[in-house]
């Protein structure tokens, strides 16, 4: 089956990994289940519930993705499980929680009383925003960034060291994958054609889980993870058929080690313990290296430089969410708005403060003298002095606060709505403070392709002229 990752169709379906968008940055995986038996990982019930409600899966499946799915009406008749490790899984913004029950019945789509949720197919993206943490992760801003250096491209092989929670792999998964083609069969492709993925991890259950959920995900022709310390021994692969190792021959290495230096002895042309390299001898390889602290961003280059790694270089990627909105700087009239629209100096700005004052004076005073006519017009023909004029503002707050905030915000769109966009005020950007920006510090390298005898008598005869 292919993997949902590459090539989710266009409804979700049973026993299949959807995504499901509780908020911004609310996800929540789910295996899809037509039954309620299983006990796998993170999701084993056949209703997950959150604080918008239940939603059985047999309301999630066969549904177009993106579809927004209405909380149900759920009688189980037995009592919601509630675990540690599903807890861990529930969402650390604001401690959204989700957990898995069994539903024995089947249950109702019901409007009114909860919410709604949407779901989504999965993508690497969507799944580092969702998956269960055991580790630290790298998140989307950084591997984009990581695997466009890396050239890590359909056909590559990539190296990744450790594997942790997974978040780097299904990306980098992505990135080398070709598609296939459906007259042939995934295994014959991959051998030919496709790029794959060689992922080390030396902690036992990490490796068992990352490989767990590389099948359930329909990647594990893709990826291949070797529960192995790359420090001691090194990036050859274990060959089922005999004890003897080979090369993967990657094109593009990333470690997200805690000391990547230590593994770098592993990854040269010639290691001196005799074994095979394990990179790509026709192509440059690529490298990049993941760390939080300067000190060990120094200790990597030290050893890249002395093993003949060239064009070093370190990044750090800020990533920041932007927030775009338009702001009004002083009074709501209309008069005011218009005055305050784009002022180009201070002067200018303060110009049209003075202006804006004095128009505000005169509506006041107008407003004022206007009131005390009427009321000395009632007072004259006997009738019931209306509302001065000052008064007036007080009674509409007044009458917005009874009809509650529903009423307030209708008015205020619907003003908003007949002012045009350049009157609404300076648009202005700011980014959320409270985003935390350092990750870890990227330092990417490259080593030449092999070169040999036979290489250089090759070019000499293809290009005689050159130097
Ligand atoms: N990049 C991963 C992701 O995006 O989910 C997270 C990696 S996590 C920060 C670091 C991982 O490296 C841990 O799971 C740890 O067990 C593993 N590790 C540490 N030393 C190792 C070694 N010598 N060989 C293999 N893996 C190692």
């Amino acid at each position: 089956m292919p993997s949902p990752f590459f090539n989710p169709g266009t409804t979700s379906s049973a026993d299949q990994l959807a995504i499901l968008h509780l908020r911004r940055d609310a996800l929540v995986p789910t295996i899809l289940r037509t039954h309620d038996d299983e006990e796998e990982g993170y999701d084993e019930g056949k209703v997950v519930n959150t604080r918008f409600g239940s939603f059985p899966h047999t309301t999630l499946i066969n549904q177009p993705w993106g579809s927004q799915i209405i909380a149900s009406d759920v009688n189980t008749g037995k009592r919601s499980r509630t675990k540690g490790k599903r807890k861990a899984a529930a969402l650390a913004d604001g401690g959204d929680d989700t957990t898995t029950s069994n539903a024995a019945t089947a249950a109702s789509p019901k409007a009114a009383s909860s919410g709604f949720i949407h779901i989504l197919p999965p993508t690497p993206e969507s799944w580092t925003s969702a998956l269960p943490h055991r580790t630290q992760v790298v998140y989307t801003p950084d591997y984009s960034y990581i695997l466009h250096r890396l050239r890590a491209a359909p056909g590559r092989t990539v190296i990744e060291a450790g594997a942790g929670s997974g978040s780097f792999t299904h990306a980098a998964a992505r990135a080398v994958f070709n598609g296939y083609a459906s007259h042939e069969p995934a295994h014959k492709k991959q051998k030919t054609r496709f790029g794959k993925v060689c992922s080390f991890e030396f902690h036992a259950t990490r490796a068992t889980k990352v490989q767990e959920e590389l099948k359930q995900h329909g990647l594990e022709d893709v990826v291949r993870v070797t529960h192995r310390d790359v420090y001691n021994d090194g990036f050859l692969l274990p060959n089922d058929a005999s004890t003897e190792k080979s090369s993967p021959k990657a094109n593009a290495i990333f470690l997200d080690l805690p000391a990547p230096w230590l593994a770098l002895k592993h990854l040269t042309r010639h290691p001196t313990d005799g074994t095979e390299s394990p990179l790509d001898p026709s192509s440059a390889v690529r490298i990049c290296t993941f760390s939080p602290c300067m000190e060990q961003v120094q200790k990597t280059i030290s050893v890249l430089r002395q093993q003949g790694w060239l064009q070093i270089s370190m990044v750090e990627v800020l990533h920041r969410r932007i927030e775009v909105r338009r702001e009004i700087v002083g009074l709501e009239t209309e008069g005011v708005r218009r005055a305050m629209v784009y002022p180009r100096s201070v002067d200018e700005a303060v110009g049209k403060l003075r202006v804006v004052e004095g128009r505000l004076k005169e509506f006041q005073k107008a407003q004022k003298e206007a009131a005390e006519a009427a009321a000395a017009a009632a007072t004259a023909n006997g009738e019931a002095v209306p509302i001065k004029a000052d008064e007036l503002g007080e009674q509409h707050i007044k009458t917005e606060e009874s009809d509650g905030q529903q009423q307030s915000n209708n008015q205020s769109k619907q003003k908003s709505s007949q002012v045009p966009s350049y009157e609404m005020g300076r648009l202005v950007h700011r980014t959320e403070p409270d985003l935390k920006t350092h990750t870890s510090y990227l330092v990417f390298a490259v080593l030449p392709r092999a070169w040999s005898a036979e290489d250089e008598r090759k070019a000499r005869e293809q290009w005689p002229s050159r130097p």
